[in-house]
């Protein structure tokens, strides 16, 4: 696999938002050029508002652009006759997870997307056991999807979007409604997924999260104004403050050790980094 090729192109879009009755324009993206390599592991984050939802939305061609171009896969988003290959290619996983089930079965929701492609049945049926096993949810496959916790309903939606066999996923803050044990069911698929070759986009506002990715990108009224590896983007702790956004726990523990005159690297971002550096001080 080649790692340098572009899965998702983005040309100097910008998206406006027209609200008839007031006859009011809201620009939420304000060109914005931005190109995801595929295999690669991107987290987005911004404040609310900073157009992070309606990016998500032009890449899957649920919006489509005021102005510029998105390629998926080389596929344009503008062009009707692409739309499912672009759907197909582009998997979306959104917020609430009740909303995206549909069925009253785990495997018929599976089943679901591939359905929509036109799949045949016994190559579905193929599909629907490797993405719930992909998932880990392949033991709960007869079960109503309202009986089960958060984390495990957004492992349904994601086995979903995997039985159709997508490039990307793109993940809009997909763990905002579940608890912390639920958030680390899904950040572990989602890096399975990836270590698997799928390119992840995770849109989040839970900056561990973010800091687990290969890329962090960070966007402010509706452009993007940071982009570069947690390690870089972390480092800049003061202007992410101004940005009304946190930092990673381990990030502002290490700050505050070094005022104390513990030199703790700046490469620390994550927890099981700040663990092993601690373990070997003793
Ligand atoms: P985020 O996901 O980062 O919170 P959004 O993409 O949801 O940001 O919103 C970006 C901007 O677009 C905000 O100013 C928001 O108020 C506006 N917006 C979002 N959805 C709509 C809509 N359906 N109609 C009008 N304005 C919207
Ligand atoms: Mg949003």
């Amino acid at each position: 696999m080649n790692l340098m090729e572009t899965i998702i192109r983005i040309e100097n879009l910008i998206f406006e938002y027209k609200r008839e009755e007031e006859q009011e324009v809201v620009r939420a993206i304000d060109n914005v050029s931005l190109e995801i390599p595929r295999g690669s592991f991107t987290a987005i984050i911004g404040r609310n508002g900073s157009g992070k939802s309606t990016l998500a939305k032009n890449l899957n061609a649920l919006l489509l652009p005021t102005s510029g171009e998105i390629w998926i896969d080389g596929y344009n988003t503008r062009d009707p006759e692409s739309l499912w290959q672009v759907r197909q290619r582009a998997g979306m996983v959104f917020q609430n997870p009740d909303n995206q089930l549909v069925s009253s079965i785990v495997e018929d929701d599976v089943a679901f997307g591939p359905e929509n492609l036109a799949i045949p049945p016994d190559e579905i049926r193929i599909r629907v056991d490797e993405s719930l096993k992909a998932v880990g949810m392949y033991e709960e496959r007869k079960k109503a999807p309202h009986l089960l916790s958060g984390g495990q309903k957004q492992r349904i939606a994601i086995a979903g979007v995997v039985a159709m066999k997508p490039q990307c996923i793109i993940l809009d803050e997909p763990t905002a409604m579940l608890d912390p044990r639920g958030r680390d069911e899904v950040m572990a698929i989602m890096k399975k997924l990836h270590q698997e070759g799928i390119t992840i986009l995770l849109i989040t506002h839970f900056m561990e999260e973010a800091a687990q990715a290969e890329r962090v990108i960070i966007m402010d009224q509706g452009r993007i104004c940071m982009d570069g590896t947690p390690e870089e983007i972390f480092a800049r702790s003061r202007e992410i403050r101004e940005l009304s956004l946190d930092v990673p726990l381990p990030v502002e523990l290490a700050e505050g050790l070094r005022e104390n005159g513990i030199p703790v690297p700046r490469s620390i971002i994550t927890t099981e980094e700040m663990v092993d550096y601690l373990c070997q001080l003793k």
